[in-house]
């Protein structure tokens, strides 16, 4: 990977600069890694006129031509399978092993929606007037505006761009500012891939700016967001404007919930992997354990001692099992939430620090956190993180576990291990969440859908349901005895 000139953005298939770069920071060490050009609110505007003019013809294609495309580029995306690992890695500090992971699942994405296309789609109804035929269609929207953040910064990529292009959509896509680097190589891809010019369209650059003129921007019709609440909030208000459609996938502070007649080591190593893949900066993350209090001393006991055992290290390290956190900010944020934790009274068990020691001194890393006897008002129970710090909860009774994992304003995921099935079913269908798993934690599929309950989002991802986000439904109405109606003498 060498990215000798600064990355460009993508517009009307022309690689486009600007008067403004940023660096991109390697958060393994603090190194700058690349600059790319920025754009502002006029390089928006520039972009979703061109994604408009360039929507009549991308609409119309046939959904075969459509979905080649699509595979072609998941074929490009393979050829540059470990090229594509390596730039998330150094952009993002996650370890190659997720980086990996990061890359099949985008490829398997574009397949999936490649896949569903030329499927069958609409519904034909009877009505309470038998001459009358309903057919219903479902349209592209036209211009869709997109904003990910950095902590799956490919995949989130290929989460939004594979439905909005398959449903014959043209688009406007800001990457974060931390992470443009796999945004930029996927473009690159687009473009050989043959994308007919201005049908994806990269604008890079800042949230308050870039960002706010795709949510209100009068062109783009539909806008979706991965990343915080509070930002979708402010998208949401942004959009009105011209009514645009919205879908937002927030944060979380998902529930995992361990009754004690569940396979011991099975729980521990979920709830391990629960929390801490990733370096705990997954929307869904299980970083609420509730723990049932029979079990509660020596699940913790185990759950410490593996914790302690993560392999912390720079994400190009071979055997690495956590990288560093995204950026100096980032990491500021998440220790001074272990301060407050400690403040309030929360029991640290392990980690709780800033990892300094020789190769580690310019990177942001911090140790795998664990606090334990946290009560539902502490701040780290409420408030979402997003990094290596686990609050644990005990419980009593089945219902005292849905109570304590329902008590919060987000409703991502939730995770619950019981060899009782009959009790695993009740408790997550108690649980107002939206992605839910049962004896497991995280596993996603592009066949299924994405998305939260409350203030975790709006709108869901993935599965056919994500498809059908970027489409209109349209009816017609067809007179089968076509003739005058009469309604007026
Ligand atoms: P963020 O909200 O700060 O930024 C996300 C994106 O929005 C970035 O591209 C940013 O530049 C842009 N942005 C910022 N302010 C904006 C504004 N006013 N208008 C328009 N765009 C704006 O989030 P982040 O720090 O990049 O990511 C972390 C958050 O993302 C966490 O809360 C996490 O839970 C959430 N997330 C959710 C999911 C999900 O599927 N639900 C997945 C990944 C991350």
């Amino acid at each position: 990977m060498n990215f000798k000139e600064p990355g460009c953005m993508f517009i009307d298939g022309k690689w486009t600069i600007s008067d403004k770069t940023r660096d991109v920071i390697n958060p393994a060490d603090g190194s700058i890694l690349a600059k790319v050009y920025e754009g502002d609110e006029k390089t928006v505007q520039t972009a979703a006129l061109v994604a408009k003019k360039a929507f009549a013809g991308w609409s119309k294609i046939s959904v075969v031509e459509r979905a080649n495309l699509l595979n072609k580029i998941a074929d490009l995306i393979n050829e540059n399978f470990e090229e594509f690992a390596a730039i998330d890695t150094a952009n993002n500090g996650k370890p190659l092993r997720d980086s990996r992971g990061d890359v099949a699942d985008s490829i398997a994405c574009f397949r999936y929606y490649a896949g569903l296309i030329d499927k069958p789609h609409g519904q034909t109804y009877y009505t309470a007037d038998p001459n009358n035929e309903a057919i219903v269609v479902r349209e592209p929207i036209g211009v869709c505006g997109q904003i990910v953040p950095w902590n799956y910064p490919l995949m989130m990529s290929a989460w939004k761009l594979a439905p909005c292009l398959a449903a014959g959509n043209t688009v406007v896509f800001k990457p974060s500012t931390l992470t443009p680097l796999s945004a930029l190589k996927l473009f690159e891809i687009f473009e050989k891939a043959g994308l007919p010019k201005g049908v994806a369209n990269l604008v890079m650059g800042p949230g308050s700016t870039v960002g706010e003129e795709i949510a209100k921007n009068i062109l783009i019709e539909k806008v979706a967001f991965t990343g915080g609440t509070d930002t979708g909030r402010a998208i949401m208000k942004a959009a009105t404007g011209n009514m645009k459609g919205i879908s937002l996938e927030l944060g979380g502070k998902s529930p995992c919930i361990v009754f004690d007649d569940s396979d011991f080591e099975a729980a521990v190593d979920w709830s391990l992997f629960a929390i801490f893949c990733n370096q705990g900066e997954v929307c869904s993350a299980g970083s609420r354990l509730i723990l049932q209090d029979t079990i509660y001393d020596k699940f913790l006991d185990s759950l410490v001692a593996r914790a302690k055992k993560i392999k912390v290290a720079k994400g190009t390290e071979e055997g690495a099992e956590m990288g560093p956190l995204v950026s100096e900010t980032h990491m500021k944020k998440v220790l001074e939430y272990i301060e407050i934790a400690k403040k309030e009274g929360a029991r640290l068990l392990c980690g709780g620090n800033r990892i300094t020691d020789g190769d580690f001194a310019k990177g942001y890393f911090v140790s795998p956190t664990i606090f334990a006897d946290c009560k539902p008002d502490m701040t780290i129970v409420k408030e979402e993180i997003f990094g290596p710090v686990l609050a644990v909860q005990k419980f009593r009774t089945e219902q005292e576990a849905v109570d304590l994992a329902n008590d919060t304003v987000y409703g991502l995921a939730a995770g619950v291990f019981s060899n009782d099935i009959t009790r695993a079913l009740k408790v997550i269908k108690a649980v107002r969440a939206g992605i839910t798993w049962v004896n497991s934690y995280h596993p996603t599929f592009a066949q299924a859908p994405w998305g939260g309950y409350k203030q975790s989002g709006i709108g869901r991802e993935l599965g056919t349901f994500g498809l059908d986000e970027y489409t209109e439904i349209k009816q017609i109405n067809i007179n089968l005895a076509p003739g005058p109606i009469g309604w007026f003498k």
